[in-house]
């Protein structure tokens, strides 16, 4: 909880502004990544602290200290096992203690299988509405909001009803329309946290181009598995592959291919990659560009294989698909040898495997050409005999206004003569 300065009304964790007054909130900077990653070292060491070491016979103090994976599983272990452990010692005197299988945890054995329509999920918060997709490894679903929230009409932020400022943005909520809340629910099973910390990277990386992360949670919910939750924004949008970019300008497709530069070294940073990543895993909503096709992504380990030099390739043939009509004799001529050029580039690199630090070198220089004034031109804005600063003692004063083709407002210098 973060108290605010202003009113001293609590705030959760992670919020920027106060939900009461709308007051900024100062946020310890470790604050948000605490908050959606694994269990720190202290934390473990904390929960450890309550273990009799009688109770874990199995694994010595060194092993643990030197794993702390193990240290994590041989603690959770402990707790699951020590009453048995008690019962057995009390009612056969000299029998042998209850050993602790550190190599098959619990959870393991229970399935992991997705959870039917109408689940209620953290404190009857969110209700599963439908099963996107299920898998050994993450079920998604969709899911709303049990109670309704305000959507911040400035960033969209949901917030809950008794909030009067959007704790991501500030803006006032007193005119945000009230509506049912809808959002994605990611489902990995406990054992997946590496899936986890790769997702969390991810959002520490390009955020910005990602849905909203609202939240994280454990939970146990009908059956023994114990499964981690990540809550995330319902994006409306189109799937790129099902967007007619031929009404875009060559602006939109430069800047969206940008934006897909940033996303692609992003998951293959943290070690991701996503088959068939135009055709069904990015979402164009009204404005910018969004990356949603969880249900899709895959990890790889080590070597960067086909399959993630694949979805390089198919990027890249959409970018070249995406830039040739600007490339024609209709477009304008500035645009035209832009488009032209780096549909070439496009080109000449098909077959060979395209880098992803070299496709943004050529968008970028593209991306310039297009902005760069094609002419620039002065004219004379003003003309005075005297100039307002007397102790330069000047004759005359003029004002020369220059206006560059990528911006709207004119430029004015000031030249004593
Ligand atoms: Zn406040
Ligand atoms: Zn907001």
């Amino acid at each position: 909880m973060i108290r605010c300065a202003a009113c001293g009304c609590e705030n959760r964790d992670g919020a920027k502004f106060c939900r009461d007054c709308g007051a900024p909130l100062e946020v310890p900077s470790a604050e948000p990544s605490e908050q959606i990653t694994a269990p720190q070292p202290e934390q473990l060491e904390a929960t450890c602290e309550d273990v009799e070491p009688a109770e874990v016979p199995t694994v010595s103090k060194e092993d643990v200290e030197e794993s702390p994976a193990l240290k994590e599983t041989v603690c959770e272990e402990a707790h699951d096992e020590s009453v048995s452990v008690g019962e057995e010692v009390e009612t056969q005197e000299g029998a042998p203690q209850v050993a602790v299988e550190v190599e098959s945890p619990v959870q393991v054995e229970a399935p992991f299988t997705a959870l039917p329509e109408g689940a209620l999920l953290a404190e009857r918060r969110y209700e599963v509405v439908a099963i996107v997709t299920e898998s050994q490894e993450c079920n998604i679903y969709e899911a709303i909001g049990t109670e309704d929230s305000r959507k911040c009409p400035q960033c969209g932020y949901l917030a809950p009803l008794d909030e009067n400022f959007c704790a991501e943005c500030g803006a006032s909520l007193s005119e945000a329309e009230q509506c049912v809340g809808r959002y994605y629910i990611l489902e990995v099973p406990r054992g997946a946290d590496v899936w986890l910390s790769k997702l969390d990277g991810l959002y520490q990386r390009i955020a910005d181009i990602l849905p909203r992360w609202y939240e994280k949670f454990e939970a146990c919910p009908y059956d023994a598995s114990e499964r981690s939750y990540v809550v995330l924004e319902q994006i409306d949008g189109e799937l790129l592959s099902e967007v007619d970019v031929s009404t875009w300008s060559l602006k939109r497709v430069l800047e969206t291919a940008r934006t897909l530069c940033r996303l692609l070294a992003g998951l293959m940073d943290v070690g991701f990659y996503v088959p068939r990543l135009v055709e069904h895993a990015i979402v164009i909503p009204p404005e910018g560009v969004i990356f949603i096709g969880f249900h899709a992504m895959r990890e790889y380990e080590g070597e960067v294989d086909t399959d993630v030099l694949e979805m390089v390739r198919e990027f890249t043939a959409w970018l070249r698909n995406a830039v040739q009509p600007f490339a024609t004799e209709t477009a304008p001529s500035s645009e035209a040898g832009t488009a032209q050029k780096l549909f070439d580039e496009l080109s000449e690199r098909e077959g060979a495997i395209p880098g992803i630090a070299e496709l943004s070198a050529s968008l970028d220089k593209a991306m310039k050409e297009l902005e760069a004034a094609s002419v620039l031109s002065f004219r004379k804005a003003a003309l005075t005999d005297v100039g307002r600063v007397r102790e330069l003692n000047e004759d005359s004063f003029m004002t020369l206004e220059w206006e560059a083709a990528y911006e709207s407002h004119p430029v004015r210098i000031g030249v004593y003569l």
